[in-house]
């Protein structure tokens, strides 16, 4: 019902779009906006049943399991479902000289400007691998392949931050039945029709068996097409001159085909000659696929490649490729509709960022409306700037990959690594980090994804380092016994796969 023009209480929300940002919106708002009975909010998802959803987003990051937990899901039901598995880092390969760095997900509680950090960086300022090895217990406990859980620790829980790696359609799947089971209504419809009021807002939907579908509030989850937000907010930014790469080709490897000697407890990430590969290993099946730039390797070519490095036993394996863009949706919230998942925006999945921005935006809606289930033009405004700052950091941190490697060997790594590429952002941060350590002060959102480490794991781990000597008092970091009280209580990530979920095919 509008209370007025600029203030809107939200009664009923309309969600179009049953990919993975449709239905977590749906069953997050759910969850939080129908906690109290008394104040009831009508959720519907409709999806077109002949437009499929673009059935990648396979890796994700440890906030997925306050998200799922939320929504009220249980972690076994979830894993069994979705196909997943643990993920305790991205571990990268090749993009700087040969050698590999991590990007684990666990962080120590430590000063700035920490000394033992300052005395590795003294005996250590080429970087390499060693800084992830020192610092972070998961990035020793993927190499010798556990789980970042014990057996039998609760749902949801560890000493230690970890994600998943899971099959996005199963995902949907789950949710879709978790969702209608508890109260989303799902109408299978095409829209074709926006309808617009003279101000502005989206007054009625209208599917292609001309059914109309009314609601205060409406949630675009169309995908890329974004088929409502078009009409309502269709200002967009492009930021392909910071990221080159538009296009992935896609394979999945069913264990039955080919089986990898042990399922690995994170992604790997690894740097080719017009971008990178990423290879994730699911419960039935390995997940791969070669993201890369158009200009400067075709289609055909990146499949060919793909085909070679995955071996004959992969040669009547169908490949998918998919077409993306770098861009963000000026405004995600306009009058009464919001755009959530690929219609806002995206960002090249290198460290994993979709189901997250999704996520954090789904959430952020709702802790909005829980209090008062209004909105208004300051609300909108307020929400813009919040999911414009995570874009801008995604893509910073994305675009630090490039802009740090040392990597010029073929034309893609001569243009993706050019200065000019640089974010605003990033420009003078590029060059301080040439005379001192990252630090917080340099981080200023208050909504941040990727902590002080994050950028030390990626700036030491390439070799991104202060060109002065950096003097710094010996100290001694030791983390053995840790990793042995560790190494004594984590099982495999196979074992625990299989002794928790059941038996890996
Ligand atoms: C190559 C690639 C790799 C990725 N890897 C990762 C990753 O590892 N980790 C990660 O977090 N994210 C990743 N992502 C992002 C992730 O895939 C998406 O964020 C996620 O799947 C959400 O997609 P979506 O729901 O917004 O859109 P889609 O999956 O495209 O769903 C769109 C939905 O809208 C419906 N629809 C469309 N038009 C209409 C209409 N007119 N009427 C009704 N319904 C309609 C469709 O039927 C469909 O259900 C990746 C993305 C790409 C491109």
């Amino acid at each position: 019902m509008v209370v007025n023009a600029d203030n809107k209480q939200v009664k009923t929300i309309a969600v179009v779009g049953g990919g993975s940002s449709g239905w977590m919106t749906a069953c997050l708002l759910n969850a939080r906006l129908n906690e109290d009975p008394r104040r009831p909010v009508t959720i519907t998802l409709i999806e077109a049943p002949n437009i499929p959803v673009i059935g990648v987003g396979e890796a994700t990051v440890p906030s997925i399991r306050r998200t799922l937990k939320a929504i009220g899901i249980s972690e076994k039901a979830f894993m069994i479902g979705a196909d997943a598995t643990f993920k305790s880092l991205i571990r990268f390969e090749d993009w700087n000289k040969g050698e590999h760095f991590d990007h684990p997900f666990d962080r120590r509680e430590r000063p700035n400007s920490d000394p033992a950090v300052l005395s590795w960086l003294a005996r250590n300022q080429m970087g390499g691998e060693g800084f992830s090895n020192r610092f972070s217990v998961l990035s020793n406990t993927s190499t010798k392949g556990l789980a970042p859980k014990a057996l039998g620790w609760p749902e949801y829980q560890s000493t230690f931050p970890y994600a998943y790696h899971l099959d996005a359609v199963k995902l949907g799947k789950v949710l879709t039945e978790f969702g209608t089971e508890n109260g989303i209504a799902h109408k299978l419809a095409k829209i074709v029709n926006v309808e617009i009021s003279e101000a502005g807002d989206i007054e009625a939907l209208v599917s292609e068996d001309g059914a109309s579908y009314r609601a205060d509030l409406y949630v675009d989850c169309t995908g890329f097409s974004a088929h409502l937000a078009k009409h309502i907010m269709p200002e967009t930014q492009d930021y392909s001159e910071h990221l080159l790469c538009d296009r992935a080709v896609t394979m999945s490897v069913p264990y039955e085909v080919h089986r990898p000697d042990r399922i690995l407890p994170y992604t790997s990430a690894k740097a080719l000659g017009a971008g990178w590969l990423w290879d994730i290993n699911l419960r039935s099946r390995r997940s791969l696929g070669y993201v890369h730039s158009s200009a400067h390797l075709s289609s055909d070519e990146a499949e060919a490649e793909l085909r070679v490095i995955e071996g004959r036993h992969a040669d009547n394996i169908e490949v998918k490729h998919i077409r993306f863009k770098t861009y963000k949706r000026n405004k995600s919230w306009h009058r009464n509709c919001l755009a959530i998942g690929l219609a806002d925006g995206f960002v090249e999945p290198l460290e994993s960022t979709g189901l997250y921005m999704m996520q954090f935006a789904a959430q952020s809606v709702a802790d909005i409306l829980r209090f008062n289930r209004h909105f208004d033009a300051a609300t909108t405004n307020q929400f813009n700037k919040l999911m414009q700052t995570l874009f801008d950091e995604i893509l910073g941190y994305v675009a630090l990959h490039y802009l740090t490697s040392k990597r010029r060997d073929t034309p893609f790594w001569k243009d993706a690594t050019a200065s000019h590429r640089t974010p605003a952002a990033l420009q003078n941060l590029l060059k301080e980090w040439k005379k001192r350590p990252p630090h917080d002060v340099d981080l200023l959102s208050n909504h941040r994804l990727f902590s002080l480490e994050s950028y030390e794991y990626l700036l030491f781990g390439m070799g991104y380092m202060s060109e002065g000597q950096i003097n710094a008092a010996p100290v001694v970091f030791d983390q053995t016994d840790m990793l042995n009280k560790v190494y004594a209580k984590f099982p495999e990530h196979e074992d625990w796969l299989s002794s928790t979920l059941g038996h890996i095919k």
